[in-house]
């Protein structure tokens, strides 16, 4: 069981840091995008809820870690990970942009799954909780962005087409 745990709390650890990563990247993207609103305001109702993930995530380090190594930084690693496709820059950034988020959000839901498996295999039913409603945020966020994923593309062909500021 040491072992189950030690696992939990380096996963635990590679999501707070997961998390911090988001909301720079998300902060980043809303900011820059102009011309389409529902996006914009997702996105800005996600930052929102991973401010509050970030948060629940260092309660439960706290509980687990009692040296203050608990928040190991992963930023650069995920930074290192996702560049390329974050599509800063490109002509088509608020498509790339969209492909991005939905792919990052995926990638948290296997982390939480992967989370709420392990904390079932301790007992803590209180970590369990609190990473399902995680996941659900998650969940309805890649959701949102799959959705929107042809109304989107369809708003940003029609506007380069109209040689209208399709960019972001
Ligand atoms: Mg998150
Ligand atoms: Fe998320």
């Amino acid at each position: 069981m040491e072992d189950t745990r030690q696992h939990f709390v380096d996963w635990l650890r590679d999501a707070h840091g997961a998390e911090e990563q988001a909301l720079t990247m998300l902060r980043g993207q809303v900011g820059r995008i102009e011309n389409y609103p529902a996006l914009r305001e997702r996105m800005e109702q996600h930052i929102t809820e991973t401010e509050g993930q970030a948060q629940a995530l260092k309660q439960l380090l706290e509980r687990y870690d009692t040296s203050n190594s608990a928040i190991k930084d992963m930023t650069m690693k995920v930074t290192a990970f996702f560049q390329d496709a974050s599509g800063v820059f490109a002509q088509d950034e608020v498509v790339k942009g969209a492909m991005f988020s939905y792919a990052f959000e995926n990638m948290e839901i296997a982390s939480y799954r992967i989370l709420i498996t392990t904390a079932q295999q301790l007992g803590d039913t209180e970590a369990e909780q609190v990473l399902s409603r995680i996941l659900k945020e998650e969940e309805a966020m890649a959701q949102w962005l799959l959705d929107n994923l042809d109304p989107l593309t369809r708003s940003f062909l029609s506007r380069s087409e109209a040689n209208m500021d399709a960019k972001r």
